[in-house]
């Protein structure tokens, strides 16, 4: 049988797998818009989609924004691969360097929490925390809401602007900007009919299936029945004709030139640099600085409110923050004691608050008078010590600008010294902790110029001591510090109890009551002295009331020395008569 050599069988391409089609070669679109100054990605998209009459769904898979579901992330706001970025400029017919303005990751360098390298590439965020995720921290970039200037809105004569509106803008995703200098008026974050934040949604642009003005509110009608697809319609209502939010006449010159000011240091407009505490800062560390000290002041209010400002700035402080904690309206009426609030490490959301709230760490970084800020930054400090606010600070400081690191640090480099001689070993400071060039400067004249502790510093010491040694419960502390009375005191513990001195050195005076815990949680208050017995108290706030009931009268801030050099001191003015003594 002779072999038949048959031909070798035909090759089948595989089958496509479904959804595996070729993508067909992007083109261009067969027209286009050139960016606006500061215009953001979402923002080109709507005027966009209002010139081609195509909506921005449709615009966003055709330019590479839409994500695999054909969804429109947040991301693009932000950031763009080089590649996307390549495929987005060539589709919409833009220059590299026009699209790669336009994320806002393109502000990182003067503005850290948009620098990415910072979110992805380094250990640390902007947060001091560890980004294992690499998402950027998106608390101080307004990713949800946006501001806007109904007037930059509507945009100005050119007939492109006329027919599709102004520029939604880069910077008004950033909250350190509050206000349009052009148009003299503070920006608007809610829609006036519809009373929703914009956008109102998560993702790149909210409803995005529609083909609205780019002005036009996008979020849902609440008071429009829902349709046949049960969702409500939109809005729509033009937000180019919101009325402008005038500014109050006694903050709009100081508002402004602040916006200017901050609008330079993003924007890199001008070449004059920040000054910090009368030193000249880094630009893109200003608004780090800036950022610290809203937490601060925010979290220990009211202790910022005695430096000279219009007094509506200190009104729209204390409204804020009630806000911002309602257990604040807990406090006495006429009260100064500062309250132990939540950290909000978050920008505040009413445009006006917030813009205060810069205001008043702006006024703080600029005040002629930096010792008496420093002193002030100091108080604020102590008053956070414990508290979240305090380990975000240190965690930040690498962020922040030298002169600021070494107006934080100054005086507690100075509390250490006074506080060496007392046997604790100080650890060396962490890298970190160091501060930029300079640090060691001030470092040695703080260590010199604190040569004889002041009352504040010694006292300060007493109560970091008394933390430190936790043989006395934190609810006790928190609650003792808290009263100015008592803050004023030199506190020491001896078998559990916590003893309030008149005077900062040993065997302290005995005519204060003390506090000893309980079994069941709550206290005992004996004394002043050790045979004589005041009460039982079941919390700590009442241990406190009864503590101030019995203090003894003229009873001020503690005396430097030993309480025979203060009975000696005492004799000489004769301005104290302890009531009695055994
Ligand atoms: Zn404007
Ligand atoms: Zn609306």
């Amino acid at each position: 049988m002779a072999m038949i050599e048959l031909p070798p069988p035909p090759r089948i391409p595989p089958r496509p797998r479904s959804g595996m089609r070729s993508k067909p070669e992007p083109r261009p679109l067969p027209r286009s818009l050139v960016p606006l100054p500061d215009e953001t990605i979402p923002g080109y998209l709507l005027r966009l989609s209002h010139r081609l009459d195509q909506s921005p769904a449709i615009l966003a898979r055709a330019t590479g924004l839409a994500n695999a579901s054909g969804l429109l992330p947040n991301k693009p706001l932000l950031r763009l691969t080089d590649a996307a970025l390549r495929q987005f400029a060539f589709i919409c017919r833009l220059t590299e360097i026009e699209a790669r303005a336009m994320p806002l990751g393109s502000l990182g360098h003067r503005y850290i929490p948009l620098d990415l390298k910072f979110q992805s590439g380094r250990a640390y965020n902007w947060t001091g925390l560890r980004s294992s995720s690499g998402i950027p921290y998106v608390r101080w970039i307004l990713t949800r809401d946006a501001r806007f200037c109904p007037s930059c809105l509507a945009g100005n004569s050119d007939p492109i602007q006329l027919a599709h509106g102004g520029a939604w803008k880069r910077t008004w995703r950033i909250p350190f900007v509050f206000a349009c200098p052009d148009h003299e008026c503070l920006l608007s974050n809610r829609c006036p009919q519809c009373d929703n934040t914009l956008p109102g949604g998560v993702g790149l642009v909210h409803r995005p299936g529609e083909v609205l003005h780019p002005a036009q509110c996008r979020s849902s009608d609440p008071d429009a029945d829902r349709d046949s697809r049960n969702s409500r319609p939109c809005c729509g209502f033009r937000l180019d004709s919101t009325p402008a939010q005038i500014i109050d006449p006694s903050l709009r010159e100081g508002l402004l030139a602040l916006q200017r000011r901050l609008l330079n240091i993003l924007l890199a407009d001008s070449p004059d640099l920040p000054i910090v505490f009368g030193r000249p800062g880094e630009p893109e560390r200003y608004l780090a600085d800036l950022r610290l000290l809203m937490i601060l002041i925010t979290q220990t209010w009211p202790l910022a409110r005695n430096l000279d400002r219009p007094a509506l700035m200190n009104e729209l402080m204390d409204q804020h923050v009630e806000t911002c904690n309602p257990r604040t309206q807990m406090t006495a009426p006429g009260s100064d004691k500062p309250e132990r609030r939540p950290l909000s490490d978050i920008p505040p959301s009413g445009v006006l608050a917030c813009a205060t709230v810069i205001a008043i760490a702006d006024q703080l970084l600029q005040h002629p008078d930096h010792t008496r800020i420093e002193e002030l930054i100091f108080t604020m400090t102590s008053a956070a010590q414990r508290t979240p606010a305090t380990e975000l600070v240190r965690r930040n400081l690498p962020f922040c600008s030298a002169a600021f690191k070494d107006g934080y640090s100054a005086h507690w480099t100075a509390l250490k010294a006074t506080r060496r001689p007392r046997g604790k070993p100080t650890r060396p400071a962490k890298p970190e902790e160091r501060g930029g060039a300079g640090f060691t400067d001030a470092l040695r004249q703080n260590v010199a110029m604190t040569a004889v502790p002041t009352w504040q510093d010694l006292v300060e010491a007493g109560w970091r001591e008394v933390r430190e040694d936790g043989r006395v419960r934190e609810e006790l502390i928190d609650a003792a510090y808290a009263e100015p009375r008592l803050r004023q005191l030199f506190p020491w513990t001896g078998m559990g109890e916590l003893h309030f001195s008149r005077c900062t050195g040993k065997r302290w005076t005995w005519d204060i009551p003390y506090i000893q815990p309980t079994a069941n949680g709550g206290y005992w208050i004996s004394g002043p002295l050790r045979i004589q017995s005041v009460g039982p108290a079941w919390t700590a706030d009442e241990a406190i009331s009864m503590i101030l009931e019995h203090l003894p009268p003229g009873c001020g801030p503690a005396f430097v020395g030993t309480p025979e050099e203060l009975a000696a001191h005492e004799a000489a003015n004769a301005t104290y008569r302890p009531a009695a003594k055994e």
